[in-house]
């Protein structure tokens, strides 16, 4: 039987290949092309324009590291904002905190959401919770209109071009700001600072955050399907420090079972790499070797 192969470009000479078993389904929305997959080694896969977003198998490190290192700093967290998050896997872990009362997801394709609840029903299992409102418009839009509206807005969007390119913006990092609450957090994904293109986007969306935020960190997880693995989170908030204000024990009190997360793990995790550091300092115009 002839072998299938999924192949993704990490950079223009780096590529990431998985065997596959079939393609469960293709289709160009209004906005990207929506692949999923079956895969021998990650389980289902959802692919958005030919970039790995989500698989069965690793999706729980990111969601978890997304959600659970702000749910374990802000000691109050009643209303949410989510930003893209179409496969469900973060409002999945959100959902389980039954002290969140509002949950705003704004996602700008709704095909996405509709393709996972059909094929990633386990992951795409929180949409029907009923303090989950539904989006479908541009998150760089919505965040203009919102002001002291919520306790911590979560971006978890595709990478900063098409669609995403909006949401790594200072227009966009500045709005969210105007957005929360006095206390309020924001966590996006914050890219990879491995690959030279992918460290550019980083240092670009990191001087986009800075002079906004009272604190900004970026803490950091390994996912083994995202290009070189090592991905970066922006931790950027009003008041609550993310390791001064952390309290291990009012996680460990919610006594939810975390695969990846831990608390342990949340102090590690925004110990950065030197080089990655060094990234985070230099000027933008800086070409040098990351
Ligand atoms: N975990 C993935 C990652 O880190 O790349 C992201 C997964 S989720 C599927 C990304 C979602 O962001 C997509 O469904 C995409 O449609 C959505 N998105 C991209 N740009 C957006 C925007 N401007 N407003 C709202 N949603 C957006």
């Amino acid at each position: 039987m002839k072998e299938l192969w999924f192949s993704e470009y990490h950079s223009p000479n780096v590529r990431f290949d998985f065997r596959i078993k079939r393609e469960l389904y293709s289709g160009e929305s209004e906005y990207q092309h929506i692949h999923i997959f079956d895969s021998y080694e990650f389980g289902r896969v959802l692919v958005l324009d030919g970039c790995v977003m989500v698989t069965e198998r690793d999706e729980f490190i990111y969601h978890e590291m997304l959600v659970h290192v702000p749910m374990s700093v802000h000691p109050d967290v009643k209303r949410v904002l989510v930003i893209g998050a179409g496969d469900g896997g973060t409002l999945k872990q959100l959902c389980r905190y039954p002290d969140i009362e509002a949950i705003d997801l704004v996602e700008i394709d709704g095909d996405v959401i509709d393709v996972c609840r059909e094929f990633l029903p386990h992951l795409a299992s929180s949409f029907d919770d009923p303090r989950v409102a539904i989006h479908i418009t541009d998150g760089l839009r919505f965040v203009r209109h919102c002001q002291d509206a919520y306790d911590l807005i979560l971006v978890d969007s595709t990478d900063p071009f098409g669609p995403g390119e909006g949401l790594f913006t200072r227009e966009f990092f500045g709005n969210c700001y105007h957005a929360l609450e006095a206390d309020g957090i924001l966590v996006n994904q914050h890219e990879s600072p491995y690959y030279r293109s992918d460290a550019r986007e980083v240092r670009k969306a990191h001087a986009n955050t800075r002079e906004i935020f009272e604190i900004q960190r970026l803490y950091q997880a390994h996912i083994p399907t995202y290009p070189s693995g090592h991905w970066l989170f922006g931790f950027m908030s009003k008041h609550y420090h993310p390791l001064d204000d952390f309290e291990a024990q009012r996680f460990l009190n919610r006594e939810l079972v975390c695969d990846y997360y831990n608390p342990e793990l949340h102090r590690g995790a925004f110990a950065l790499p030197s080089y990655v550091q060094r990234l985070l300092n230099e000027d933008d115009d800086d070409e040098s070797e990351v």
